[in-house]
C-alpha cells in the first residue's frame, strides 16, 4: 500500500510516543463478544440482529426496500444484550431487505451504518443485505478446493489488479475490470497470444494475489462507465467484496457470486487465490463504520486523543484490543470458509500485533492447512503500539506461520526502491553482493553470509525461509520494466529485458518464496508512474500485445518458473538445510556471485546445482569442477530440461546474465 502523501513505506519505524495510557484503559475495559453472529443471522425463526456497541446508549436497525433512494420500512429498536451487545429479532425471513444500524451516542443519534459485519451490501456500500449465500454458490462450489500446498516456498505468487488484467482491447476479455474477467477460457490476443486465466495457466505460476477485492470506498460504483481507477487501499465494508468489479453493484448477490465465480475458475485451472488485507486503518476516520459502531475503541490515538497514524492514510486501528483482534481474526475465516481463499496478504502488516498475527495464522490452519499468510514487515509512520509488538519483518522470527517481504533483496537486486536512477546488483552496482546473498539464504543465519555488510537488515531475522517472500517489483513504487529503464537511461529494450531476466532469475532461484508483479513477464510497463494507485487505465493495464513482441521474456519467465516447481533444491524449508547445502565460492569480482546447493537438497534429483549470476556488463571467468553438467541457463537463456551439457572447467559467465549448471 502507498498513501499518496507517503513516499518512504519500508523499514522498522523507531518506538515513538507512549500509549494513550487512559483511552487504552478504558477501552481495554469494555466487555467484548467473540460469538459467529455478529450483526445478522438469518435461521428458521427469523432474523436476528446482534450489534457490538458497549457504551451505545440507544441502537437501531432499520430496514429499507432498496440498497439508496428509499426511506425505510421498519425501524426496530434494539435491546441490551450480553457482552456489550445490542439485539433485535424479527420473526421472519428478510431476505431481499437491506439494513442499517444506528446507535445513540454522548445523547445524539450518529449517521447509519452498515455495521462492521456486512456480508452483502448494495451500491457503494452504505446499506447492508440481506441474502441467501447458498443460492451465491457456482455450481461444484460443495467440492471446489485450491491447490494443496505443503509449505508456502511451494508457492509462485503473481501479484495482480483486476482491471490490469482485463482493460486493455488486446485482453480480447469480454468482463473487462470484473471479477468474471478470470472465468473467460479461450481468450487471446489478435496474434493469437492467451490471455487472461489461459495466460495464467501457461506461465505456470501457483497462486494469485489480487489486490484489495472487499469493498472500498474510492471508486462510485453509482457511475461505472466513468472507470475510475484505484488499487482499492481504502477499506470500507471489510467482509463483502467490491461493487465495481460486480457486473451489478446494486444486486448484492452478484459480487459475491461472481467473486465465487472467479475463484472457482482459478481452482478449476488448479490456481489459489491470495486475498490483499487492509485491516491497518480504514478510509474513514470519524464517519468509518468503526467509529460508527463503538466510537473509538477500533482505533489507536495519540496522547492528546487525535488519531495516530501509522499507515500514513489518517488512522490506524488497534490489533492490540480483544474485540479488533477477533475482528481480524473472524474475517480471514470467514473469506477462507465462505469464498475458500487460499492465502492472506497483509498490508503494512507492522501495524497489527503479533499475538494477532500468530492467531491469524493459527485459525486459518483449522480452515485449511495450505493457507498462508505474508505481509508487509513495516508501517508507513510512527505507532504507539511498542516495536517489540509490531508484526515487524525484525520480528518475523517470533512469530508463526507468518511470512514477510524482503526488501533486502528487492533493494540490492534492482537498486533503491525510492531513488529511481539507483542501479543494483543486477544492473552493475557495486556493493551490494552481500545483500544479494542474505537474499539467497532467504534472511537466515548462513555462514558465508556477513549480516554487518548488509545494506537493509544487519542481522539474520528469519529463522527459515517461510518466512521470507523474494521480489524485485509489485503494485508500489516503479514496476521493474521502470525502474530498469528510469536507471539505465541510454540502454536498448533488449538490454533491459536482459537485465530483467537475470533479476527475476535471482528471485526465483532463492530460497524463500518468490513473487512478481503482473505483467512483468512481457515485460509491460506503467509509462514510468511509481504511485499509479489512481492512475488510468491508460497507464495500469497490461498491453497484451506485448506478448508476441517479447515472447522470448515470456518464454524465459515461463522456464524459470517450471526449473523452480520442478526443483525441491530452489524450496528449502529449513534454516539448518540452508546453511548446510547452499556453499558460496571465492569471488573477488564485483557484481559476480557464484553458489552451489549441494546434497540432493531438500530432495532433489540433481545432486549439485551451480548458479552464477553476473550483474556486470564485462564478462566475468569462473572455475567450474570437472564433471557431466547439464546447462539450465547461460547468456540470457534457460530452459528447465537444459540448453546442453559442458565439462566444467574454466567457463564465461556473459554480461548481465546466468549461468545455471546441475549434475
Ligand atoms: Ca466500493
Amino acid at each position: 500500500m502507498k498513501h499518496p502523501l507517503i513516499t518512504a513505506c519500508i523499514g522498522a519505524l523507531a518506538a515513538t510516543a507512549a500509549f494513550a495510557a487512559s483511552t487504552d484503559a478504558r477501552f481495554n475495559s469494555w466487555p467484548t463478544y467473540d460469538g459467529d453472529d455478529l450483526e445478522l443471522r438469518v435461521d428458521a425463526s427469523g432474523t436476528h440482529f446482534t450489534l457490538w456497541s458497549p457504551e451505545a446508549q440507544a441502537a437501531q436497525v432499520l430496514l429499507y426496500p432498496t440498497d439508496r433512494n428509499s426511506a425505510p420500512d421498519d425501524t426496530l429498536a434494539m435491546t441490551r444484550g450480553d457482552s456489550g451487545t445490542w439485539r433485535a429479532s424479527v420473526p421472519a425471513q428478510l431476505y431481499g431487505k437491506f439494513y442499517t444500524f444506528r446507535i445513540r451516542h454522548d445523547g445524539a443519534w450518529l449517521p447509519e451504518t452498515p455495521g462492521v459485519w456486512a456480508k452483502a451490501v448494495g451500491t457503494n456500500g452504505h446499506r447492508a443485505a440481506i441474502i441467501d449465500f447458498a443460492a451465491t454458490d457456482p455450481a461444484g462450489w460443495d467440492t471446489d478446493r485450491g491447490p494443496e500446498l505443503k509449505n508456502i516456498t511451494d508457492a509462485v505468487i503473481y501479484e495482480m489488479h483486476h482491471r490490469d488484467m482485463s482493460m486493455h482491447p488486446t485482453s480480447g476479455i469480454v468482463h473487462k475490470g470484473k471479477f468474471l474477467a478470470l472465468t473467460e477460457h479461450g481468450t487471446h490476443t489478435p496474434d493469437g497470444e492467451a490471455t487472461g486465466i489461459d495466460h495464467l495457466k501457461e506461465l505456470g505460476v501457483t497462486h494469485v494475489h489480487i489486490l484489495p477485492s472487499y469493498d472500498y470506498n474510492s471508486v462510485d460504483e453509482a457511475n461505472l462507465p466513468a472507470n475510475t481507477y484505484n488499487w482499492g487501499y481504502d477499506p470500507q465494508n471489510y467482509n463483502a467484496p467490491e461493487g465495481s468489479y460486480s457486473t451489478d453493484p446494486a444486486d448484492p448477490a452478484a459480487r459475491v457470486r461472481e467473486m465465487k465465480e472467479m475463484i472457482k475458475a482459478l481452482h478449476d485451472a488448479g490456481i489459489g487465490v491470495v486475498m490483499d488485507v487492509v485491516y491497518n486503518h480504514t478510509a474513514e476516520n470519524d464517519g468509518s463504520n468503526f467509529s460508527l459502531t463503538a466510537p473509538g475503541y477500533y482505533y489507536r490515538h495519540n496522547d492528546d486523543g487525535s488519531y495516530s497514524d501509522a499507515s500514513g492514510c489518517g488512522n490506524e486501528t488497534a490489533s492490540d484490543r480483544r474485540q479488533m483482534s477477533d475482528f481480524i481474526v473472524n474475517s480471514v475465516k470467514y473469506w477462507a470458509k465462505e469464498y475458500h481463499i487460499d492465502g492472506f496478504r497483509f498490508d503494512l502488516m507492522a501495524i497489527h500485533d503479533t499475538a494477532t498475527m500468530d492467531r491469524v495464522a493459527a485459525a486459518l490452519k483449522t480452515v485449511n492447512p495450505s493457507i498462508f499468510v505474508y505481509g508487509e514487515g513495516w508501517t508507513a509512520g510512527a505507532s504507539p503500539l511498542p516495536a517489540e509488538q509490531r508484526a515487524l519483518k525484525e520480528n518475523v522470527a517470533r512469530m508463526h506461520g507468518i511470512a514477510v517481504f524482503s526488501d533486502d533483496i528487492r533493494d540490492a537486486v534492482k537498486g533503491h526502491y525510492s531513488d529511481a536512477a539507483d542501479r543494483g546488483f543486477a544492473t552493475g552496482k557495486p556493493g551490494n553482493e552481500e545483500t544479494v546473498k542474505i537474499g539467497i539464504v532467504a534472511s537466515t543465519d548462513h555462514p558465508q553470509v556477513d549480516y554487518s555488510k548488509g545494506n537493509n537488515s544487519k542481522f539474520a531475522y528469519a529463522s527459515a525461509p517461510t518466512q521470507i517472500i523474494n521480489y524485485v517489483s509489485c503494485h508500489d513504487d516503479l514496476m521493474l520494466t521502470d525502474k530498469l529503464a528510469a536507471s539505465m537511461p541510454g540502454s536498448t529494450p533488449a538490454e533491459r529485458m536482459r537485465a530483467a531476466r537475470l533479476a527475476q532469475t535471482i528471485v526465483f532461484t532463492s530460497q524463500g518464496t518468490p513473487f512478481m508483479w503482473s505483467g512483468e513477464e512481457i515485460f509491460r510497463d506503467k509509462k514510468g508512474v511509481h504511485n499509479s494507485y489512481k492512475s488510468p487505465d491508460s497507464i495500469n493495464a497490461i498491453d497484451w500485445s506485448l506478448k508476441h513482441t517479447n515472447r522470448e521474456q515470456f518464454d524465459y519467465y515461463r522456464e524459470l518458473i517450471a526449473l523452480r516447481k520442478a526443483h525441491p533444491a530452489f524450496r528449502m524449508t529449513d534454516a539448518a538445510d540452508v546453511a548446510r547445502n547452499i556453499v558460496f565460492d571465492k569471488t573477488t569480482q564485483p557484481n559476480l556471485i557464484s553458489y552451489s546447493i549441494r546434497n540432493h537438497a531438500n530432495g532433489d534429483q540433481w545432486a549439485e546445482i551451480k548458479l552464477v549470476f553476473n550483474g556486470s556488463d564485462a564478462p566475468a571467468e569462473v572455475k567450474i569442477p570437472r564433471g557431466d553438467w547439464t546447462v539450465i541457463a547461460e547468456d540470457g537463456r534457460i530452459s528447465a530440461s537444459g540448453l546442453g551439457t559442458t565439462r566444467g572447467g574454466r567457463l564465461t559467465v556473459a554480461p548481465v546474465s546466468a549461468l545455471i549448471l546441475a549434475r
